[in-house]
């Protein structure tokens, strides 16, 4: 079995995360602080990227803005211009990251949003998934 090819769906494992109201313990927070480890790929003044811990897919990365931002759902108008750079981003962190090259290769863009939508970590972050078929059910349940 490799390593991504674990059961259940992207979504919630365990644990509270989901219930930590304060960037200030925010896990996704506090690896942006470089306080907790993680494998960077990118970082800039206003993102990160880095590998996904348990991985879904030979490719499995997380992109996520430095400043907290609780999900999708709390997007409002002034977020329009670094919503859009952090999109923008994504395929390249994607190709430059082991994603195999258009119009064979391509990733998969996940954003998770609330319980019902599996979010695990109440701090906004895009799944790019990618790399050579089959992916855990997790990652592509209906692919
Ligand atoms: P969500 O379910 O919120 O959309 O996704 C959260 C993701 O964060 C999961 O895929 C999980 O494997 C990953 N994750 C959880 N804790 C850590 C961690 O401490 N480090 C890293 N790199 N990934 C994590
Ligand atoms: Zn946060």
């Amino acid at each position: 079995m490799k390593m991504w090819q674990h059961t259940g769906l992207i979504g919630p494992m365990s644990g509270p995360a989901s219930q930590i109201p304060m960037s200030h313990d925010c896990l996704f927070c506090k690896i942006a602080r470089h306080e907790i480890p993680a494998r960077i790929v990118h970082e800039d003044d206003e993102f990160l990227a880095f590998h996904d811990i348990n991985p879904a897919a030979p490719v499995h990365l997380l992109l996520i803005p430095k400043h907290h931002v609780a999900s999708l759902a709390d997007i409002g108008p002034a977020d329009g211009d670094w919503l859009v750079r952090m999109l923008r981003l994504a395929p390249e962190i994607a190709f430059a990251n082991g994603c195999n090259p258009m119009p064979a290769g391509g990733f998969r863009l996940v954003a998770n949003t609330g319980a019902e939508g599996g979010q695990e970590i109440d701090h906004l972050h895009f799944h790019i998934l990618g790399g050579e078929r089959p992916w855990s059910n997790r990652a592509a349940p209906a692919a």
